[in-house]
């Protein structure tokens, strides 16, 4: 997606050979234009699959999400990172280790909002080691519920999350890929 990419080469901040800021836009304050033209990105390139939620994990995937379920008509569900004074049983959970913050958390969402006649689709705002992802489909796994595939806003190529998905026989959709933060520069891999 030539904008979102435009918009990182523009705003993002390399912080390091592995991990790339982009508070301007998506994971701080968010562009709202942009978070629609990536909705109907994701809308469309899943339009065929009879999606029926759009899951993702809380709080930067949230945006894309919303914008990518306004398009497709159906709901969107966050995971929540922390426990919950309402979200106490009745639940889905799963363990996802962020290696960002070298940090274990337990995601849950309700088993009311997933059920087994549900085709889902995940989204999240970056692919990195693909733990985040492989929580998120681990609970719709639970569910009974169809995985219809992953969409990711920005895919680091050089880490392993695409692999271990695709290792798993789901189809995974990024709308840009970094393929080197080496030097301080952000290098896309070609379409
Ligand atoms: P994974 O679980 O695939 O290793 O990492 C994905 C999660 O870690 C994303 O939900 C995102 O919040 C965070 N993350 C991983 N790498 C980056 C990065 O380079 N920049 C930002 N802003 N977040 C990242």
């Amino acid at each position: 997606m030539e904008r979102l990419k435009q918009k990182i080469i523009n705003e993002g901040k390399v912080l390091s050979d592995s991990v790339l800021k982009v508070d301007s836009f998506l994971n701080h304050q968010i562009d709202p234009v942009l978070m629609q033209e990536v909705g109907e990105e994701f809308a469309s390139r899943f339009q065929d699959e009879r999606i029926t939620k759009v899951l993702t994990l809380e709080s930067s995937g949230i945006a894309p999400s919303v914008m990518t379920a306004l398009r497709l008509g159906v709901p969107t569900i966050f995971a929540r990172k922390r426990k919950s004074l309402t979200l106490i049983d009745h639940l889905y959970s799963a363990e996802v280790y962020s290696y960002t913050k070298q940090e274990s958390n337990t995601i849950s969402i309700s088993k009311d909002y997933i059920t087994h006649d549900d085709v889902v689709l995940v989204i999240d705002d970056f692919l990195a080691n693909g733990q985040a992802a492989l929580g998120l489909i681990d609970m719709v796994k639970q569910s009974g519920a169809t995985l219809a595939g992953v969409g990711i806003v920005i895919e680091k190529g050089f880490q392993n999350g695409r692999k271990l998905i695709e290792q798993e026989g789901f189809r995974v959709e990024s709308l840009a890929i970094v393929s080197s933060l080496e030097n301080g520069k952000v290098t896309f891999k070609e379409d």
